[in-house]
């Protein structure tokens, strides 16, 4: 399709960032193109799942980017989901596993409860911060419309943690 196309020229690959064996996949280009990134925060925007939202939720750091647009272009407020410590009280909290140690991320109590709220992330890679971060909004009161990122790395499959959500991924690589 035309926009996955336009989304994968943009990308940059990093070998051995973060770590020796990982190729990171760069988004900065992306989001530096003006064309290219209103196309992305269209096609969001162009869901049932987002412009039904109350709420857009953003996973630190480069999900408060596409996280600010999408919201903008539905007309609806912005919730940041963050790492641990960032965020004054009252918030609830959740760790969870990585390739190589734990992590832990929290969102705002209060904020949440009785909210309909789209998700969204730059990069689905294992999908352990997504489904950590949907168990958080639940349990802080809110519903998942759905999830959305810019670009799924389908060989790590993210997707399975994802399970019963509706997932839309711009570009699947
Ligand atoms: P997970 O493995 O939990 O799906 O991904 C962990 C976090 O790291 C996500 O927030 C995701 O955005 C980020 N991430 C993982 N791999 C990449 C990558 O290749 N490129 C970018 N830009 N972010 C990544």
């Amino acid at each position: 399709e035309e926009l996955a196309q336009l989304i994968d020229s943009m990308l940059r690959d990093v070998p051995d960032f973060p770590l020796p064996g990982v190729l990171f996949k760069d988004i900065a280009p992306l989001l530096a193109d003006a064309a290219a990134f209103n196309a992305c925060i269209d096609a969001f925007a162009d869901l049932p799942a987002a412009f039904e939202a109350d709420l857009i939720a953003g996973v630190e750091a480069r999900g408060f980017v596409v996280a600010a647009a999408v919201a903008r272009a539905v007309d609806a407020g912005v919730v940041p989901v963050r790492k641990a410590g960032k965020l004054p009280p009252p918030t609830v909290s959740a760790r969870y596993e990585l390739e190589y140690g734990s992590a832990e991320i929290e969102v705002p109590v209060g904020l949440l409860e009785g909210k309909r709220v789209y998700l969204v992330d730059d990069v689905l890679a294992t999908g352990g911060t997504l489904a950590a971060t949907i168990e958080l909004l639940t349990r802080a009161g809110a519903t998942i419309t759905g999830v959305g990122v810019l670009v799924e790395l389908s060989f790590l499959n993210g997707r399975q943690r994802l399970e019963g959500q509706d997932l839309t991924s711009l570009l699947v690589l």
